[in-house]
């Protein structure tokens, strides 16, 4: 087929590398195709996949990749472009990040391989889910969530500093989602307000894992500088090697700085100033941020690793006390709310049957889902389990927001439909 060389594993494949169907089902063109109601969703795209003029030419010109409709440009990094798609199937909306593999050296592959391998083993509710992985001969497509309401930096640069309340709620979001991560010994490294977006619900989602990496335990010591200089902690700029959660804490800590001043605690207009200035840990926090934040800011700015606050620390801080989670996040005996929220696996096996049930009516026969084991990203019967999967988890309400108790918002800074959305969540958890 044109455009793509991945495999579906499937004993049925006889034609084309995209079909998931035998030949003998799809008829000559889309005409027929259509008027074969007994066609299936899966076989009826198949179909088109392999014989229809506009999918194929679609296909070599990149407006198809595999099952998804590529449209407009969303956005742009230093090596990819994120572009709007469509899933032909499950008519999901999802963000496609586009590499040009001519121009990718090896530096740039092992970013990618990175970026992959860890969003591969994280699913939460914070962190940008990834669905699939659609290599071409010339480009690979990672397959993300998308996440419409923008970044963290544009929102401050663009509507000023949050307000006490939005930034413990968007604080609470980021620490679940590193809390999470470094459970499963996955260490970011490259926290920026640039890597918090958010869903058009305003839901908080950790993204960009191409710095990240994955250490066997707390106590390994790490020796590449990684991320960006402002929100780099002073042992990467002193110490020949570092310890990964240290470095996430601190970052953590120049991101709540920006949430609630609107400005960044270390400036400076050359890389040298700016090193000593973080090296020092000289900064000063505006007085009218309110206390518990002060403390929780100084807690985390500490030059020394081992003075820094922990995870746990900042969990059980003053200044989130009145956050809540919503209890639809919580598995059934939760030993703590938040703990578990964290270390929740997301209930997949309720939600299993509800999904494949779904993929039986698009079309995926049992042969199907079993060949595929559902694991490897590479392969578009595991985009749609996801892409299915992550919905039925949004019905049950995990991309729900906290809310802090006693707080009256303002639908139109804060997002009337969040709003409503909690307003129908009547039982909530308390944070620590
Ligand atoms: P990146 O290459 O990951 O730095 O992404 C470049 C830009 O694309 C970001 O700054 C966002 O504006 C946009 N973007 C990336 N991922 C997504 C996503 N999942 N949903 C919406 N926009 C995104």
């Amino acid at each position: 087929m044109p455009g793509s060389h991945y495999q579906v594993t499937t004993p049925r494949l006889h034609h084309s590398v995209y079909s998931l169907t035998d030949s003998s089902d799809i008829g000559p063109d889309d005409e027929d195709l259509d008027a074969r109601p007994s066609l299936t969703p899966l076989e009826r795209l198949s179909g088109d996949m392999c014989k229809n003029k506009n999918t194929i030419k679609d296909l070599m010109i990149g407006r198809r990749v595999g099952f998804y409709k590529v449209r407009g440009e969303i956005g742009c990094g230093t090596f990819s472009r994120v572009k709007l798609a469509f899933h032909a199937l499950t008519k999901d909306k999802v963000a496609m990040k586009i590499l040009d593999k001519t121009r990718m050296d090896t530096q740039v592959q092992r970013l990618l391989s990175r970026e992959i391998s860890s969003m591969e083993v994280l699913r939460n509710p914070n962190v940008l889910h990834l669905y699939e992985v659609v290599e071409t001969p010339s480009r690979l497509h990672l397959v993300l969530e998308y996440a419409g309401g923008g970044d963290l930096h544009n929102k401050i640069c663009n509507e000023g500093k949050l307000s006490d309340d939005t930034s413990k709620i968007t604080f609470a979001q980021i620490l679940s989602a590193i809390k999470y991560m470094h459970n499963a010994n996955v260490i970011h490294r490259d926290l920026k307000a640039e890597n918090v977006l958010f869903t058009s619900s305003g839901c908080v989602k950790v993204a960009d894992f191409g710095f990240s990496t994955r250490i066997s335990n707390h106590n390994d010591f790490l020796d590449t500088f990684c991320g960006s200089p402002p929100y780099a902690a002073p042992e990467l700029f002193r110490d020949e090697c570092y310890l990964g959660p240290p470095v996430d804490v601190w970052a953590m800590g120049v991101l709540l700085f920006f949430m609630v001043t609107g400005s960044m605690p270390f400036r400076a207009d050359t890389m040298g100033k700016l090193r000593r200035s973080i090296i020092s840990g000289a900064y000063s926090i505006p007085p009218w941020v309110p206390g518990p934040c002060q403390r929780l800011i100084k807690g985390i700015l500490k030059p020394e690793p081992s003075e820094r606050h922990v995870i746990d620390q900042m969990l059980g801080c003053d200044w989130l006390l009145p956050v809540e989670f919503p209890w639809s996040l919580v598995p059934s005996e939760p030993a703590g709310p938040l703990h578990s929220l964290i270390e929740s696996d997301w209930g997949e096996l309720e939600e299993e049957a509800e999904v494949r049930n779904q993929m039986e009516e698009l079309g995926f026969t049992a042969e199907h889902l079993q060949n595929n084991q559902l694991k490897d990203c590479r392969n578009p019967v595991t985009g749609v389990y996801r892409i299915l999967l992550h919905q039925a988890q949004k019905r049950r309400g995990c991309d729900s927001l906290p809310v802090v108790r006693g707080m009256v918002r303002d639908p139109k800074r804060e997002g009337l439909r969040a709003y409503r959305g909690l307003r129908h969540t009547s039982k909530l958890c308390v944070l620590s």
